[in-house]
């Protein structure tokens, strides 16, 4: 492949935080942990939030090698940013009861760790024989309140990043790296 993946758009990304290669490598990682740990334990259900998560949950899933069952939540935050309110309003809700499933939900970012935070209060609520979290990425300096997150892929810097699933605008999501997009585009 002569050109390299980080040619289109190349104009809007002024770094790469995370490769393509160091995704793939740290997603093997995390599945080759996760699959030791539910070595002994059956079926486990994947519970992505869209739609960032799509990528790695899709990505993830396929790395695992134990079965899985996946499902989807779409979830919007309001003011979780500007004024830590973590009032969640479920905009797509599980097609499934839970109850007694090891559940994993899989997240894009722990960025406030508000969202997930209410999300795994929701969950709990459902009654899962047990319930965990693996996220790609987390802003250590960014994080509100503390959530369990027993599987991390990156500790990356308190800065707004886009790609592989992440979004500005609806755009850039299908970056295959996590990148930092250049000041100018915000002002487009
Ligand atoms: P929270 O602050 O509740 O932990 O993050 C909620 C959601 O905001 C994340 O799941 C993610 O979808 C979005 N988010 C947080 N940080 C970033 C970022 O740096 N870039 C993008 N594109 N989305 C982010
Ligand atoms: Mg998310
Ligand atoms: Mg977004």
């Amino acid at each position: 492949m002569a050109a390299g993946s980080e040619q289109w758009y190349s104009d809007d990304i002024a770094e790469v935080v995370v490769s393509a290669e160091q995704i793939k490598e740290k997603t093997a990682e995390l599945a080759k942990q996760v699959a030791a740990d539910y070595a002994d334990r059956g079926e486990v259900l994947l519970v992505g939030v869209l739609k960032g998560a799509v990528m790695f949950m899709a990505d993830f899933a396929r790395a695992l090698e134990h079965p899985v069952e996946l499902e989807f939540m779409a979830v919007s935050s309001y003011g979780a940013r500007a004024t830590s309110s973590g009032v969640v309003r479920i905009m797509k809700d599980l097609d499934r009861d839970i109850t007694g499933k090891h559940v994993i939900v899989v997240e894009d970012i722990v960025d406030s760790g508000l969202t997930l935070s209410w999300l795994l209060k929701y969950l709990t609520s459902r009654g899962p024989a047990s319930l965990e979290v693996v996220a790609l990425l987390r802003k250590p300096d960014a994080v509100k309140v503390d959530v369990p997150v027993k599987y991390i892929g990156f500790d990356i810097p308190n800065e707004f990043v886009v790609g592989y699933g992440l979004d500005y605008a609806e755009r850039y999501r299908e970056l295959p790296y996590v990148g930092l997009l250049r000041p100018e585009v915000y002002a487009r």
